[in-house]
Order: structure tokens, then C-alpha cells, then sequence
């Protein structure tokens, strides 16, 4: 069985009829977790092809998009932008534009500047105790969206000062899963999906199907699968603090931070997102996830095409509530805006 994080996802088995092309996987460590690939392909080499040339391309995604390696795009960026344009490759330029729309559209609350609180509650989670309140202060001090600047026409970036630290852990792999199907298309490879942990991406259905079968474990309903959707052409994300998390005199804080305090979340919940793109699906499931479940579901309900499923609270206590999508979810036509 293979489970996703937070919410767990499982990918069923899909009962595809006998055709020519066959069903590959392969799993690789990247951006500091397991990428799994599944594709139908005429035969090994064309597979071996595909899932070289998509992990390539996400290892290259992610020696521009980690804030874990020093020598990253944007950890250079960070050193070197500070009150001076500096151009950005395109992907990290892409991925900034991305977030920094979503912190417009919901007022900070999805925020990519929260570098150096993000650090702090990383550290305090190997720690076992709470960031000190003067440690968070200064933290903040470096943070907020509207110190980030891009320009498009030289797609530049500049940050308005020193300390300051980029972390797009929160939209970066959806990214990456939209990417790594790209590759793969180029190579002939229409049917495959991509799961970088909690963040999937499918391309068109297995050969004979209507689409991939994936089954949610949405926490209220334990040791079963009993959501079932049929996906593709899509992405499907989740995020909650079932994985990361502080938990201190009974108060659990998640990994997702609220900008208005500089706390990790508290309050349990497990969000699953469903958009077209898996950087659409990563960046709204993460804001769901600061804003909470009442504020994030209105949320969701004004972005088109998109949905989702939130349960608030722990285990067996936990309410579960979807959006007006989710019930009429359906393999959609491919999108014409793939990476
Ligand atoms: P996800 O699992 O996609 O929800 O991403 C969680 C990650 O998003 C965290 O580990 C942080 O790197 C980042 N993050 C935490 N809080 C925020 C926030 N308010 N806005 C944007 N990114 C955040
Ligand atoms: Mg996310």
C-alpha cells in the first residue's frame, strides 16, 4: 500500500485492459522526500527514457527551488537581490509570480518571505520547545510579501532588505509534479502520474480507463478508502500537520505558519485540494491550511474549477466538509498550459 502524507492518498490499482503499452514505476529521493512515478509505456526503454528525464528535471527544479542547499537559485538570490534587480531562471521566477499572487489575492495569509520564521519553527521542532517570543519577533522583522519584488519584463527579483529568506516549500513540489509530466509528455508519454509525497499530478487516464483511480483517507473514516475519485489531467495536494508538528503542553503547532502571529497553526486539520495544476492544487491546499477551515473553503470556492476537502480536528473527531465541486469531480479535457 502507498500511502501520501497528511491525508493520506492511495493510489489503487487500476484494472486496465491488455494493450500494448505497459504499467512502470520508479521511486527516487528528491526535495527531501520520495517522487513516485508511474507511466504506460510501449516497452522498458521508452520507460527508463521517462522517468530519466523527469526526475532529472525535478532534481534541477529542486537545486533552484530548495531552501535547504546553499547553493540554490534562491538562496543565491536571497545573497544577492538585496535592493538590486537580479534575474531569476524562469522557474523560480514562475514560482515566486505564483505565490506572491496568492499572498496578494488572501492578504499575506500564503506568504513565501516567512523564510526566517519557517527556520525558526524547524529548529523548534528538533528541539522539542517553542521559539523564544524575541527570536520570532526579529524573524518577522524580515518577513512580509511586500518586501519581495518581481519584475516580468526583465523577470527580475529584488528583496528590500538584508535577512531576508525565501521558502516555497509550501507550492514548490506541485511544481515540480507539473514539470515532471511535462518531461514525460515530450518523450510521448501522455499517461503517468507523479506523486512528490502529499503532491500528485496526473496526466491522461491508464490505457483503457476513464481516468486514475485515487482513494482518500480523510482522517473521520479510518481503515478504509472509502472516497474513491477518477482523475486526470489534474492535481491533487494535501497539507496538514498530520506529519510535521510541535506538540507542547497539549497544543499541537503545525509546520504551516500564521503571518498574522509568526506561530505554527494550531488547531488540527488535513486539507485535500484538487485544481488542474499541481502548483495551483499545493499553493491553495497550503493556504487552506493557514487560513482555516471556514475563511479557506470560501476561498476555494471562488477559484475556478478547483476543490476540496477539509477535515477539521483530530481522527475519528474530526468534521469533514467539501466544497460545492467536489461531488462533480471528473476526468476534465487536458489543460493547454502545462510547463
Ligand atoms: P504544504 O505541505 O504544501 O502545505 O507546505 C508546507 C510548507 O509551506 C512549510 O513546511 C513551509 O515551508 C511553508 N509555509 C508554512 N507556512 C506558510 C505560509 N503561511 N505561507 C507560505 N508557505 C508557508
Ligand atoms: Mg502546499
Amino acid at each position: 500500500m502507498c500511502r501520501f502524507l497528511t491525508a493520506a492518498w492511495l493510489v489503487l490499482s487500476v484494472n486496465a485492459p491488455a494493450t500494448e503499452r505497459q504499467l512502470f514505476e520508479a521511486v527516487e529521493p528528491h526535495m527531501g522526500t520520495l517522487v513516485r512515478i508511474k507511466l504506460y509505456a510501449a516497452g522498458e526503454e521508452q520507460a527508463n527514457a521517462g522517468f530519466r528525464a523527469a526526475f532529472n528535471r525535478i532534481a534541477q527544479l529542486d537545486s533552484e527551488l530548495s531552501d535547504y542547499k546553499a547553493d540554490s537559485e534562491l538562496n543565491r538570490i536571497c545573497r544577492t537581490a538585496v535592493a538590486r534587480p537580479v534575474e531569476a531562471s524562469a522557474d523560480l521566477f514562475e514560482v515566486l509570480a505564483a505565490s506572491q499572487k496568492l499572498a496578494a489575492e488572501t492578504g499575506g495569509a500564503f506568504d513565501v518571505t516567512l523564510g526566517p520564521v519557517i527556520r525558526l519553527w524547524r529548529q523548534a521542532r528538533k528541539d522539542n520547545r517553542l521559539p523564544s517570543a524575541a527570536a520570532l519577533r526579529e524573524a518577522a522583522r524580515h518577513s512580509g510579501y511586500r518586501k519581495l519584488h518581481l519584475n516580468p519584463a526583465g523577470r527580475t527579483v529584488m528583496l528590500d532588505e538584508a535577512g531576508m529568506q525565501l521558502d516555497v516549500g509550501g507550492i514548490a513540489k506541485g511544481y515540480a509534479a507539473d514539470a515532471a509530466l511535462s518531461a514525460l509528455a515530450q518523450l510521448g508519454i501522455g499517461s503517468a502520474l507523479v506523486a512528490a509525497s502529499g503532491d500528485l499530478a496526473f496526466g491522461d487516464p491508464p490505457p483503457g480507463t476513464g481516468g486514475w483511480k485515487i482513494g482518500v483517507d480523510s482522517l473521520d473514516r479510518p481503515g478504509g478508502f472509502t472516497r474513491v475519485l477518477e482523475l486526470c489531467n489534474a492535481a491533487v495536494s494535501t497539507s496538514g500537520d498530520t506529519e510535521q508538528h510541535l506538540d507542547i503542553a497539549g497544543i499541537r503547532y503545525s509546520h504551516i505558519i500564521d503571518p498574522a502571529t509568526g506561530m505554527g497553526r494550531t488547531g488540527s486539520m488535513a486539507v485535500t485540494v484538487v485544481a488542474r495544476r499541481g502548483v495551483d492544487a499545493d499553493g491553495l491546499a497550503t493556504v487552506v491550511s493557514v487560513l482555516g477551515p471556514e475563511r479557506g473553503m470560501a476561498f476555494i470556492e471562488k477559484q475556478p474549477g478547483v476543490a476540496a476537502l477539509i477535515a477539521a480536528g483530530r481522527d475519528q473527531m474530526a468534521q469533514v466538509v467539501t466544497s460545492s465541486r467536489w461531488a462533480r469531480l471528473a476526468c476534465p479535457a487536458p489543460p493547454n498550459d502545462k510547463h
